[in-house]
């Protein structure tokens, strides 16, 4: 029998896995010699030798066995010199980097750890850190790849001689070489503090703080990537007391349930449902809220969807299996429009006014990383926003550049990310990046991909929002001015659609038809965009549809009230009088808080004829306000997410008019909003016209975008914000049924603007790549 030798190469997540541990002990298994090592670029090399049989019954465990959270993206073989190894050995983690491979995000808290946590006879009983190869912090501790215990925050706590034995006992296949691990002798310590950060001396500090949580007392508790504020989510005082503390009237607060058992007394979750909440990466998931669930009202005042995730920590687990209820609000630890809190200074300096009580312990959060949110629209996982358990994973495209991307997104819900070689890897969710605190965020996030990936910005190309007021397109300029590269300036929309493009992995040359609707882009012509069909491809575009345009009075003062915006559809098809009178009858004088002057105010600003906007979103909000379901917005996208949840479907059909001007579809929506007052006067049920006019504008956009579907060009993608509406999807849906339109929308990245550097990334590509050609 022969005697071989092979060089293997891995990436894909093969880092903070568990996976050389598991090559080790395969290693044994098929009696082959060698080693195994971590590269710089977070991928994994193996050497085997032994009889090819040998050797080849490797490679077959290899590929077949692998750790449950690993995914392997790449295998590279090739015959390598027969060394004469003795014996297996997993070397010390070298620093070249041969392939790129992934970061591993965070991953939920395994069965195995929970059960060691919960045995009173196991060393690492109540034990809150509790974690092994397969599971615990990875993307929120990791200051650079690989992830090798001195690259982490865990490099504080020096394992004790018990941890020591597990870590190189090769048939403990947790824990043999598991870069995580601790115990209670060895790990991180947690303690409680009062308001003021005076230490309050107790035995179980976890305990306590869950028996504090049932008297009624807000506690702030650091968790994995970040601060929560947990509260009892059952009693009215105290969401009340909260919402006061944190000046937020309306915007709902996420819950943490103990377990499966318990989300499911608080929501209703279909297959799908299940499988996310409880997926490795434990988002929090909107479900329908169960009539019967002892949640205040004010949790989530006027919705019927609740936002629910599992505990996801021991610490989590072990706070919320001693209080009464088994689950608590668990909002974000952060003052108002800034990142959350990751250190124990900046939670007792900015969220003591929020807080009876701080539940802290000492190991450092690295990067921060957000809850994720996702929402199930027409059967399929939506995020909402996309941070920890998912970043900082990357999308994998055939399209391969020689220069980086570092891409800045648009501004709220931003998320930023960098384009290498084939990948387009955003970073975690970041936020609203309205100050300097968030934008900052945004660069530390994007320095430490640029870091970890090793990239020469010289080299870079930048891409921004086409916006010029952006801080973010201002942050772009600079960074192209630093480093004397090129700034790209992408169109909102055309990010929208290239995003989906990417995910899908279609060819540079491809074209698509794209649906994108939103509520704010910089258009081409100075107007703000947001109801838009695109004939596209990666690096070019054409309008060939849109929402018709309206002047939204006084601009952001018409986003808060809706009514304005309504008043000055109205205005364009009725006249100043009969607006007024028509604003009178059905009392919207009473939804803007300056009552009659306001209303003669606005209609003097619609005069100015500036801004202009063809927004989905405006649209949306003005018809919730029109059918009085919600006019005063107070956090992004409430009136639309009201209208909704209060839409029934019945068999109504709403009109939309489309009128051809130089080859563009438009849609007159100052027609449907006349059309939907008609029906309001007849009587018609409100939730059928709800459902009517979100349903019936899918549909009108599906059939604008289907005109421009041919046998070479027949893919229809659909993003953007509100892309995320059940009803809109659906009407696009029906519009193309047996047609041979194929239809997609985002499922890796949000639809919403968290998505908008994926798809500037995606056309930096082509354009670097076109200019080569
Ligand atoms: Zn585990
Ligand atoms: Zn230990």
């Amino acid at each position: 029998m022969g005697y071989i030798a092979l060089k293997i190469r891995l990436s894909g997540l093969v880092q903070g896995v568990g996976f050389r541990p598991f090559i080790h002990r395969i290693a044994l298994r098929t009696n082959v010699q060698g080693y195994c090592l971590n590269l710089g670029g977070s991928e994994v090399e193996i050497h085997v030798e032994g009889s090819s049989n040998n050797v080849s019954k490797f490679m077959k465990f290899l590929l077949a066995e692998k750790p449950p959270p690993a995914i392997i993206d790449y295998v590279e073989v090739f015959e390598d010199k027969i060394e004469g190894y003795k014996s297996f050995t997993i070397k010390k983690s070298g620093v070249i980097r041969k392939l790129l491979s992934q970061i591993p995000p965070d991953f939920a808290v395994c069965n195995e750890c929970l059960k060691e946590v919960l045995n009173p006879n196991d060393r690492r009983y109540k034990y809150p850190f509790n974690s092994c190869a397969w599971c615990g912090p990875r993307f929120s501790i990791i200051e650079k790849p690989p992830y090798d215990r001195e690259n982490t925050s865990m490099r504080d706590f020096p394992l004790c001689s018990e941890c020591l034995k597990e870590y190189t006992d090769i048939d403990n296949i947790r824990r043999y070489h598991a870069q995580g691990i601790s115990c209670p002798k060895c790990g991180p310590k947690v303690w409680l503090t009062d308001k003021h950060g005076n230490p309050i001396n107790v035995e179980d500090p976890i305990h306590e703080a869950s028996k504090l949580i049932d008297d009624g007392f807000i506690v702030a508790v650091k968790g994995i990537g970040g601060f929560h504020i947990a509260a009892l989510a059952s009693s009215d005082d105290v969401v009340l007391e909260l919402r006061k503390r944190k000046n937020r009237p309306q915007k709902p607060f996420a819950l943490m349930a103990l377990n499966e058992e318990v989300a499911l007394k608080l929501v209703e979750l279909d297959n799908e449902g299940l499988r996310i909440i409880r997926s490795i990466s434990a988002p929090i998931v909107l479900a329908p809220m169960r009539e019967d669930a002892n949640v205040s009202r004010y949790v989530a005042p006027g919705l019927k969807k609740l936002g629910v995730m599992l505990a996801y920590s021991p610490l989590h687990y072990l706070l919320l299996k001693d209080t009464k209820d088994k689950y608590l609000i668990m909002t974000s630890g952060n003052p108002p429009g800034q990142p959350m809190c990751t250190t124990n200074e900046c939670a007792l300096s900015k969220l003591k006014e929020y807080v009876d009580y701080f539940l802290l312990h000492n190991r450092r959060i690295i990067n921060r990383v957000d809850d994720s949110v996702v929402r199930i629209t027409r059967g399929r996982i939506t995020f909402i926003r996309r941070s920890r358990g998912y970043a900082p994973l990357w999308i994998k495209t055939s399209i391969s550049t020689n220069r980086p991307i570092i891409a800045f997104g648009a501004m709220l819900q931003n998320a930023g990310g960098i384009g290498i070689d084939k990948y387009i890897i955003p970073t975690q969710y970041i936020g609203d990046c309205e100050n300097r605190e968030t934008l900052e965020f945004l660069e530390q996030a994007l320095s430490f991909l640029i870091k970890s990936y090793d990239i020469d910005l010289r080299k870079a190309i930048v891409v921004s929002d086409m916006h010029p007021e952006y801080p973010t397109t201002k942050l772009a300029r600079e960074y192209s001015e630093r480093y004397g590269v090129e700034h790209l300036m992408v169109q909102h929309h055309h990010a929208h659609i290239a995003s989906v493009m990417a995910e899908l992995d279609l060819p540079i040359d491809e074209e698509v038809v794209g649906i994108a609707i939103d509520g704010v882009g910089y258009g081409d012509d100075g107007a703000i965009w947001g109801g838009e069909v695109l004939v596209a491809s990666y690096d070019t575009y054409k309008r060939v549809g849109h929402l018709e345009y309206h002047v939204l009075p006084g601009g952001d003062r018409s986003t808060i009230y809706p009514a304005r915006y309504l008043l000055s559809i109205l205005y364009s098809k009725l006249g100043y009088e009969e607006t007024l009178g028509t604003a009178k009858r059905l009392g919207i004088i009473d939804l803007v808080p300056g009552k009659d002057l306001e209303v003669k105010i606005t209609l003097k600003q619609v005069d100015k004829g500036m801004p202009l906007t063809s927004s989905t979103g405006r649209f949306l909000d003005a018809i919730s306000t029109l059918l009085k379901i919600s006019w005063h917005r107070t956090y992004e996208g409430e009136p639309a997410i009201k209208l909704e949840e209060y839409s029934r479907p019945g068999n109504l059909e709403i009109q939309y008019p489309v009128e051809n001007r130089d080859n563009v579809d438009i849609i007159r929506i100052s027609d449907v909003v006349l059309g939907v007052i008609e029906l309001l006067e007849d009587g018609v049920d409100k939730h059928v016209v709800a459902y009517a006019v979100q349903y019936w504008l899918g549909y009108t956009l599906g059939k604008i975008a289907l005109k421009h579907v041919n046998r070479k060009r027949r893919i229809i993608v659909v993003s953007g914000g509100a892309a995320v509406n059940e009803y809109i999807m659906k009407g696009i849906e029906d519009s193309v049924k047996g047609t041979s339109a194929l239809l997609f929308s985002n499922e890796k990245v949000p639809r919403g603007d968290g998505g908008i550097s994926t798809g500037q990334i995606a056309i930096a590509k082509a354009k670097i790549i076109k200019e080569l050609s």
